[in-house]
């Protein structure tokens, strides 16, 4: 399995520490992607509960014998992308995570909505870049839309490839989420992400282009804002026109 599943191991204890002061207090920590346990031993001195989710069978065995008899520990052997993560109620979501599947996992979580606690991911730089981008610069895209329009992200730490074993090839990031208050968004977030996609099916045209089709000529014309490219949207000015166009039918 190893490389196919993402598995690179972080060794360095200032890493794990700084990841675990980034969470606590917690209750419930989901954590996902647990491997050899480096992470959950620490995450089980400050939460109440932690529940690890591992899919390689290995590692999940290695977790079971590792930590025997803690019964702060739940040990779920399963791919994170199947698992509905709103089973185990409020919860912070942590994981040093494998890089192949990052934007799935940052969206099933914010997902969660009122039941995200906070959210603390290990992430390669690059993604962790494009979660913190501002309007206007390359790195501000559809993933940073949706994150920034839930959450509010915060740089932890960078961290070198040499922190893991094996290294990665690319550099690494530690990203804290931290939900916005559930009253700025709609209770049904779907129909707003959607939209954003669709703000963005052409990341270069103008959202004239990528929004006329939709929702016809005369109306996308009478924006203010039709003539820009979404890049160019500060999160306000997003929702302001969601609103216009989607909410107001
Ligand atoms: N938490 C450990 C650490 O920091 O040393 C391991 C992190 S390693 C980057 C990612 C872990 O996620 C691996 O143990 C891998 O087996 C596991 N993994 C990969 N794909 C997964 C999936 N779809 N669902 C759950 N775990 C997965």
């Amino acid at each position: 399995m190893g490389q196919r599943l993402g598995q690179h191991f972080l060794h360095r204890r200032v890493y794990l520490e700084k990841i675990t002061a980034a969470v606590a207090p917690a209750g419930t920590v989901i954590e996902i992607g647990a491997g050899q346990g480096a992470l959950t031993e620490h995450l089980l001195e400050i939460a109440n509960r932690v529940i690890a989710i591992e899919l390689d069978p290995e590692l999940v065995t290695h977790l079971i014998v590792r930590f025997a008899g803690n019964p702060k520990l739940k040990v779920v052997a399963g791919d994170i992308l199947k698992t509905d993560l709103t089973q185990w109620g409020p919860a912070t979501v942590v994981g040093n995570l494998p890089y192949y599947i990052t934007s799935p996992v940052i969206e099933r979580t914010l997902a969660m909505g009122r039941l995200l606690e906070k959210a603390v991911f290990l992430i390669q730089k690059e993604v962790g870049d494009r979660l913190l981008a501002k309007p206007g610069t390359r790195d501000y895209g559809f993933l940073t839309v949706t994150t920034q329009m839930f959450a509010e992200p915060k740089l932890v730490a960078k961290v070198p490839p040499s922190a893991f074993n094996p290294p990665p090839k690319v550099d690494s990031a530690v990203i804290k989420l931290t939900p916005r208050d559930a009253s700025e968004h709609p209770p049904d977030p779907t129909p707003l992400i959607a939209f954003i996609g669709l703000c963005f099916r052409q990341k270069r045209k103008t959202l004239r282009n990528n929004l006329a089709p939709f929702f016809g000529n005369e109306r996308v014309d009478s924006l203010p804002e039709a003539g820009k490219r979404a890049e160019q949207l500060t999160l306000t000015e997003f929702r302001k026109l969601y609103d216009q166009l989607v909410a107001a039918g």
